[in-house]
């Protein structure tokens, strides 16, 4: 089970920290995957582009490869369940708990005048979407390890108070470890709505990929053989080994150990293998987005998958609360 917010465009770091393992997960497990319309209402509050930023959130899901009768996609509003659960577990949860959070202080910095319940209860409402399947693997970029260990958290508390209902979900990724995808200025992680011409988005032109790799942060090149990477050649190095084949890769790690690389190339090829990467997917997502009907298809068929499932996670959940009075 895993989710993405409606908040803006997708980019590189939610296609390998997330769609890509969804893409892979979707043959070997029973998946649920939603649109988080209503998490993007905790810092998003304006609705007039939600609707359109859900339908193309879609498309873009579907473009990288989920298929819509393998996995359940839906959108978290159409399954009510998801609230229901949501208030339940925050009798749970403790305020003390919720504001040490790095993701709500973050949030409370960059929006100090808008620090509304909704945000400070953000990991509670995600345990709700995640447990409301009982799921057991969370497919989620490494920005998310800390709401893992609170679903975990939750879910026990919620054992523990009332009897075994739930198992403790684990974040997951095919690789050893959770991604985190650097932005192009070395600064942080590529973002939907901040930093974003550090950030490469699925929907980016051919014309926008090449100058915003370009423009990545580089330096004036390693001075000894064999040294260790700085931070932002290193960002360039594993954008590199996301898009380029493995011939490539080592061409330029051994230029640069032994001290001939030229930045200008490093970054050209890097261009070249991102459009090759992305023009693909952009030009799928925009023709699925062309075909609203199909679409809509897609989300009621999610929705009443979603809702069979989480109907029958609340049976239990009640029958344990003793909320069961007929
Ligand atoms: P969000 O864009 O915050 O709704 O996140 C959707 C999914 O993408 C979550 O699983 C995140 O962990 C993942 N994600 C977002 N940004 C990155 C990034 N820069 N690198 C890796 N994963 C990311």
């Amino acid at each position: 089970m895993s989710g993405i917010r409606p908040t803006g465009f997708l980019h590189l770091g939610n296609y390998f920290g997330a769609v890509r393992n969804y893409v892979r997960m979707q043959e070997e497990f029973e998946c649920f995957f939603m649109v988080a319309d209503l998490h993007s209402l905790t810092t998003h509050p304006d609705t007039k582009e939600l609707k359109e930023n859900v339908y193309r959130v879609l498309s873009e899901n579907i473009a990288c490869g989920l298929d819509p009768d393998k996995a359940a996609l839906y959108c978290q509003s159409h399954v009510p369940e998801t609230t229901e659960l949501y208030l339940f577990l925050n009798m749970l949860a403790y305020k003390g708990e919720l504001e040490k959070t790095v993701t709500f202080k973050e949030k409370v910095r960059q929006h100090p005048d808008n620090v509304n319940a909704g945000l400070l209860t953000y990991p509670v409402l995600q345990t709700a979407d995640i447990i409301l399947h009982r799921a057991l693997y969370v497919p989620v970029g490494k920005d998310q390890e800390q709401h893992l260990e609170m679903a975990r958290n939750f879910a026990n508390r919620f054992n523990h108070r009332y009897g075994d209902v739930f198992p403790e979900p684990q974040a997951f990724n095919f690789g050893d470890e959770l991604v985190k995808v650097p932005s192009l200025d070395g600064t942080g992680k590529m973002s939907k709505s901040e930093n974003q011409n550090a950030t490469l988005y699925l929907s980016d032109s051919d014309e926008l990929i090449r100058s915003k790799v370009k423009k990545a942060k580089t330096d004036s090149g390693p001075t000894e053989p064999d040294s260790v990477k700085p931070d932002i050649i290193e960002n360039v190095f594993s954008l590199l080994k996301l898009v380029s084949a493995a011939e490539v890769v080592e061409k330029y790690e051994s230029d640069f150990n032994n001290c001939t690389i030229r930045y200008g190339d490093l970054k050209q090829q890097l261009g070249e293998d991102m459009v090759k990467f992305i023009a693909p997917i952009r030009e799928k997502a925009a023709a699925i987005r062309n075909n609203p009907a199909y679409l809509k298809e897609v989300m009621e068929k999610g929705a009443e998958k979603a809702r069979q499932s989480a109907q029958a996670t609340m049976k239990l959940v009640k029958e344990a609360m003793g909320l069961n009075y007929y």
